[in-house]
């Protein structure tokens, strides 16, 4: 019998997940089936490559000088400690390029980039016949000619899984009279550098982590005063230094360009806008049937066990929630999708899937008013590992979630130093060593800067 094909659709930590867990399978003697993965960058690690330039098409969202901002040790891989991949332990907050190594790192111990990826290859369409219930991909390939050309061919699948994230297409929403801003105005997408912002007055709208943490890198890099607006709640943050203030959301630019009135009456004049405001679920491959709608939430209606299409449970969707865990849930969310899609698991019928959604909805709910998605996640994560030989235990989410709420009570003491408070690996037990030079202090956001000083 042919073996079937399964089409992924991106290659970062979710799709990367999804080529381990079924490189795992066989491992341990399965016969698996055919993967092909279609990366539209260069290299593997999604978003956490780091574009020079805005000018490129598609650039990703990360900006310089990025830490991340959860500790490391919450979304660490079971089968590849941060240990293993550095050869000692490192601190619990590093930059964005040590992330990116690590993730590499892990893709090549399996081989899983040589075997399963093609790199520089863009998904440009999808469809689906119900008569053959085979996928056709289109697709671009830019690795063999040149960029503007590149090399258009489709290919049949049995399975298809979208993993292209969801942080990469942002939402502009419009203000009266923000056209006519006479300073500088961009998305959090466009940011590159904040050293841009010294001295300056910067306000920023929104309140969810790309606000708080645009909102820190302004304060450590130097600018004047920072503004931040929010529609529905203020960040949560206790203790912003006297430069750094919120207020409600902002109703208007002044004509003159420059005066930002603010829905409680006040107003401030600044140099720079930045739209903090989040970024959309798209995928303009898709044919509309199987397109995901959603926006950034725990828990995205429409996806059975967070990860199956219940419009058409032939498609599955990985890493499509809002995050608390992300490595870690991509993995419990990878071993799941491949055991359906290997026959090891079958799928109830549609109303038990949707009931079973709607008690998750309803779930999500409750987590919203008491402030916790992070135990909701939690939950969920337990749920998918329960289900298949994923690696990630129970114990580890509990040690995890606890990460979670010192993560907090850091955050509380000071949120320009929350980030030098070391945790313990919940893979080798290791703690992390203090890094020597405080975050506020690190101005190289390099790997070899990071892992020498
Ligand atoms: P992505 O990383 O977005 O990868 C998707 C991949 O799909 C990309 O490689 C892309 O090129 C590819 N792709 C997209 N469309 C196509 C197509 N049509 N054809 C072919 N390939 C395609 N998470 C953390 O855990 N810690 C953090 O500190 C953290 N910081 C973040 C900071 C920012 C500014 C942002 C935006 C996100 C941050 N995240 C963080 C969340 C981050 O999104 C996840 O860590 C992770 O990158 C998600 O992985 P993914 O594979 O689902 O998506
Ligand atoms: P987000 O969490 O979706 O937050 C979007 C924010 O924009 C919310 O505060 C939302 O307000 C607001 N907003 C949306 N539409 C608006 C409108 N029309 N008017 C006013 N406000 C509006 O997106 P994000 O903050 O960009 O975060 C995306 C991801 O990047 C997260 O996973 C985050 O952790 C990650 N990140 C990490 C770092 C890091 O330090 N490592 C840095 C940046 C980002 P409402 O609450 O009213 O909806
Ligand atoms: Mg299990």
């Amino acid at each position: 019998m042919e073996k079937k094909r399964v089409a992924v659709i991106g290659a970062g930590p979710s799709g990367l997940a999804l080529l381990r867990a079924f490189q795992s399978a066989e491992e341990k003697g399965a016969e698996i089936p055919e993967l092909v993965c279609f990366e539209k960058q260069l290299e593997c690690g999604g978003l956490w490559n780091f574009s020079e330039s805005t000018g490129v098409e598609e650039h990703g969202s990360m900006y310089k000088d990025l830490y991340i901002n959860g500790p490391k040790e919450v979304n660490e891989y079971v089968d590849y400690s941060f240990e293993e991949h550095f050869g000692k332990p490192i601190g619990s907050y590093p930059p964005r390029s040590v992330l990116l190594d690590y993730i590499k790192g892990r893709a090549n111990k399996f081989k899983l980039c040589e075997r399963f990826v093609r790199h520089h290859t863009k998904v440009k369409s999808v469809t689906y016949s119900e008569s053959t219930r085979k996928f056709t991909v289109t697709v671009r390939d830019y690795s063999a000619f040149d960029y503007t050309e590149g090399r258009l061919y489709s290919e049949e699948f049995d399975h298809l899984v979208v993993a292209t994230g969801h942080f990469s297409t942002p939402n502009v929403p419009e203000f009266q009279g923000l056209n006519s801003f006479k300073g500088s105005l961009l998305h959090a997408h466009d940011l590159r550098d904040v050293a841009d912002f010294k001295g300056k007055d910067v306000l920023l709208i929104g309140s969810g982590y790309s606000a708080e943490d645009i909102a820190c890198q302004c304060y450590k890099f130097g600018a004047k005063s920072i503004t931040i607006t929010y529609r529905s709640f203020p960040t949560g943050c206790s203790n912003w230094p006297e430069s750094i203030k919120e207020v409600p959301l902002l109703e208007r630019v002044d004509p003159n360009g420059r005066t930002c009135h603010f829905k409680d009456g006040s107003s401030k004049d600044v140099d720079a806008i930045v739209l903090c405001t989040g970024y959309l679920h798209d995928f303009p491959f898709m044919p509309e049937s199987l397109r995901l709608v959603t926006g950034n939430r725990i828990w995205p209606m429409g996806l059975y066990e967070g990860v199956v299409l219940e419009a058409e449970p032939i498609v599955f969707y990985l890493g499509m929630q809002a995050q608390f865990y992300s490595f870690t849930m991509f993995d419990a969310q990878a071993w799941y999708v491949r055991d359906v899609i290997m026959g090891r698991l079958s799928l109830p019928s549609i109303e038990e899937m949707k009931a079973h959604s709607e008690k998750w909805g309803s779930a999500e709910g409750e987590a919203l008013a008491k402030r916790d998605v992070k135990t909701f996640q939690a939950n969920y994560v337990k749920e998918l590992i329960g289900l298949t030989d994923c690696p990630v235990t129970p114990q580890m989410v509990d040690e995890t979630l606890q990460m979670g709420s010192d993560w907090d009570k850091h955050k509380e003491l000071g949120i320009m130093s929350y980030r030098d408070h070391p945790f313990r690996s919940a893979v080798t037990g290791s703690l992390a060593p203090e890094h020597q030079t405080p975050w506020i202090q690190q101005f190289d956001d390099s790997l070899e800067s990071y892992l020498t000083h």
